[in-house]
């Protein structure tokens, strides 16, 4: 009895071993992968300057106020600072006794300007991020997607659809839409292949661990492609910071815990994906200057776990100027679309959601337009041996071209 038992505890011990072996061994590639970055990142391009200072934050992050989150003021600060973040756009879930918007950060801490918004539900059960928040925001789920719109943008705020699969009002004149969310995304992940990641791969690399499992949200730019047809509207990736998700033995009350592994910090969640809005060269970074810019869709989202993406570009060049991604621009003779890259990619132009333009290994390409229509770009990083067209590095808000 004894003998069958300590053979089935050996063979038990050589299956848990076992199944870690995979696990290391994606350890062993992202290991791999972060020095590739390393290495690209070494060897950077400075182009031109092209009259806009570039500013790098985050969109879409909750605390304790307003429920879901468990993430409070201190860690929140700490992250942006570390992650050297300009800013970070607050949005917390509305509450019927007090202004979450007001109550939550506003304002500069250490290097970060943040700005306190909410997220809010409508009538039609949209859902919106708006900047800045408001002590109205727990009302308007009373009230009509198209009356809140044109309320908050009379007061002037910017709106932004958030979980755009369940949008149902797209005729809205919402600004942006949150194309990809990390929480929608964590949630699809495997829990078998995460619980393995985290164990062998997130201390040394917690948000590459994450970011390499990211998808193209192809269902989201079909849904974006669609609405931009209508109307100008900007792009973004959200990073829904909840700082909550995570397991600990034996805790107390007062947060002191046993055996405590958090997989979501803010400080993971920052670094992920992140928002890089241009303002014109000499507009000092406030509150006021970065919900225009906002409102303008002078921006671009990033998977920042990949590389600093700071430098990229996507412009309009014609006799006229230099126009930025976002604008709606004049199809004049002679105007071209020209994207810039800090290190190699591959650049895909899109042209009203159809692949119209594609250069590989450059940091730089230019295309001419065969007309009037929405041409956004994304940028790839092939080298980084993942499928090909399987997550963008970089995807910039469209040029308009009337
Ligand atoms: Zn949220």
């Amino acid at each position: 009895m004894k003998k069958i038992l300590k053979r089935i505890l050996l063979v038990l011990l050589a299956v848990l071993v076992a199944v870690q072996v995979p696990f290391i061994y994606r350890r062993y590639e992202t290991g791999k992968r972060a020095s590739a970055i390393a290495d690209m990142q070494a060897k950077r391009v400075e182009h031109q300057p092209d009259g806009f200072r570039e500013y790098r934050g985050i969109i879409h992050a909750h605390t304790s106020l307003g429920g879901h989150s468990t993430g409070g003021f201190d860690e929140l600060i700490k992250a942006a600072n570390d992650d050297s973040l300009d800013f970070v756009l607050m949005t917390e879930h509305w509450s019927d006794e007090y202004d979450t918007s007001a109550l939550t950060l506003n304002g500069t801490y250490g290097k970060t300007l943040f700005i306190g918004g909410n997220e809010i539900d409508t009538a039609d059960s949209d859902r919106f991020l708006m900047l800045p928040g408001s002590a109205d925001a727990a009302g308007l789920r009373r009230e009509k997607t198209d009356a809140v719109i044109q309320k908050l943008h009379g007061e002037g705020r910017v709106v932004m659809v958030t979980y755009p699969e369940t949008l149902k009002t797209w005729s809205a004149d919402f600004d942006g839409i949150e194309v990809l969310n990390l929480k929608t995304a964590a949630k699809q992940l495997s829990w078998l292949v995460a619980l393995g990641d985290v164990i062998w791969t997130a201390p040394a690399y917690p948000e590459l661990m994450f970011a390499q499992q990211l998808r193209r949200p192809t269902e989201n730019m079909t849904r974006f492609d669609e609405a931009a047809k209508r109307r100008p509207v900007g792009l973004f990736f959200g990073s829904d910071a909840h700082s909550n998700i995570g397991i600990h033995l034996f805790g107390d009350d007062a947060g002191h815990r046993f055996i405590n592994i958090k997989v979501d910090p803010y400080k993971t969640d920052f670094g992920i994906v992140q928002l890089h809005v241009l303002l014109a060269d000499g507009t000092p970074l406030t509150r006021g200057s970065l919900i225009d810019a906002l409102r303008a869709r002078h921006y671009f989202a990033s998977v920042e776990a990949f590389g600093n993406s700071a430098g990229f570009r996507f412009q309009a060049v014609s006799s006229a100027g230099t126009q930025a991604m976002g604008d709606e621009v004049k199809l004049v003779d002679g105007v071209t679309l020209r994207a810039t890259a800090p290190v190699p990619v591959r650049f895909v132009v899109y042209k009203d959601g159809v692949k119209f333009a594609e250069q590989a290994a450059a940091t730089e390409f230019t295309a001419k337009p065969d007309g009037p229509g929405e041409y956004r770009v994304e940028a790839y990083l092939d080298q980084l041996g993942l499928e090909a067209d399987r997550m963008p590095w970089i995807m910039s808000s469209p040029i308009y071209l009337r």
